[in-house]
């Protein structure tokens, strides 16, 4: 079955074996050469001052960023259930919110961003998804940022790049956090996370709050290579693999070329076959679907081919579906899902199967004249 889920992502066979070897210690200069070199590929892959690994899934990152870089009140970005959970995670710890909500189609405006800001001077953090994975949406993060910093460079911008770092370039000029998880674009099993932190988040986190989430233990810890509790050590091994990987297949720079070109392929293919894109701004690390027949399209690709994609959450359950497009994926992959979801149209009887969807994925992917 192939795994075409916006997290969990497969994890590639040679990063599978690099994590089968013996438990290593974390205590030990062998891990902390590993721990180094990681954190090195790490700077380049977030482009941020700092960067932070923690053992948890993506949600304890972004309780992190939230308990150590909000003091008072949250602004939060409701288009999705991820955008939710930040004011959850917010109220859940006593901090005050506010929260502005739309369709999950639909990306913030920043317009609403700036004059929530102008309304609340409480307000001395924001945080929002770069790519909301509930509908597969864009939000224009890097303007809303800079429309942040405008009026206050003191509020602490928190972006969640779950499904956005390792898959498209971020502009982190004025982003202070930048979250990342390891099983969705970084192809690797669930159970670490990744923060990137801006000089000025280091200054704002001081000395830290939390336990277990206090990010000002780990910072001190991880600049001398090593974590203030038990390391993550296969995880860690195995993101080294995955980081090592992309750099030996041209460096991140062409993993954003593939992946932009792979959204454009899937997205154009699956127009072609009369399917409508479900957000209004798509972000690159899936493509969603809305459809009358999505729960029958996701049952058809799993039973007759073999393919299994992501449906809805909550109120977009069944009507849906999301289809990954992070991580090193192949062609020949991609080009049968594709594939298979015209077949699955020809089943229902909604329309002849020929090829089109198949055609122009390869025509865009591998630049073919007609
Ligand atoms: C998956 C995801 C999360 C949550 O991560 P967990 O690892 O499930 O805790 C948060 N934000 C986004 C955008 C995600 O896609």
């Amino acid at each position: 079955m192939l795994l075409f889920t916006p997290g969990p992502t497969p994890v590639p066979q040679n990063v599978r074996n690099a994590m089968s070897d013996e438990t290593m210690h974390h205590r030990t200069p062998e891990f902390e050469a590993i721990f180094k070199k990681t954190r090195k590929h790490l700077f380049n892959l977030f482009k941020t001052d700092e960067v932070v690994m923690i053992a948890s899934s993506g949600t304890g990152a972004m309780e992190a960023a939230v308990i150590n870089l909000c003091k008072n009140r949250l602004l939060t970005v409701n288009s999705g259930k991820f955008g939710e959970r930040f004011g959850k995670i917010a109220t859940a710890h006593g901090l005050k919110n506010k929260e502005i909500k739309n369709e999950w189609d639909t990306p913030v405006s920043i317009e609403a961003v700036v004059e929530a800001l102008k309304e609340d001077s409480e307000i001395d953090a924001i945080a929002v998804q770069v790519s909301e994975s509930a509908g597969g949406l864009r939000h224009p993060v890097e303007e809303l940022a800079k429309a942040v910093k405008e009026i206050n460079p003191a509020i602490m911008v928190i972006a969640d790049g779950i499904t956005a770092v390792g898959v498209e370039a971020i502009d982190v000029t004025n982003i202070d956090c930048l979250i990342a998880g390891s099983q969705k674009a970084l192809m690797l099993p669930p159970g670490m996370a990744i923060l990137g932190l801006s000089n000025a988040a280091v200054k704002s986190i001081g000395s830290g709050v939390g336990y277990y989430l206090n990010l000002a233990s780990e910072i001190k810890k991880q600049r001398q290579n090593t974590t203030a509790y038990t390391a993550a050590t296969t995880l860690t091994i195995g993101l080294l693999e995955v980081l090592e990987s992309i750099e030996a297949d041209g460096g991140v720079e062409k993993l954003y070329r593939d992946t932009a070109t792979r959204a454009n392929a899937v997205k154009s293919s699956l127009e072609a076959i009369g399917l409508h894109i479900y957000p209004l701004t798509p972000a690159k690390s899936m493509t969603t679907v809305d459809d009358e027949n999505a729960g029958e399209i996701r049952e058809l690709l799993k039973s007759d081919f073999d393919v299994n994609v992501a449906g809805g959450q909550d109120h977009l359950k069944g009507k849906i579906f999301r289809i990954n497009q992070m991580g090193l994926i192949s062609n020949y992959e991609m080009a049968w899902v594709v594939n298979a979801i015209e077949l699955s149209l020809a089943k229902l009887g909604r329309r002849p199967y020929d090829g089109t969807a198949n055609r122009i994925f390869n025509e865009i992917t591998f630049a073919v004249e007609k």
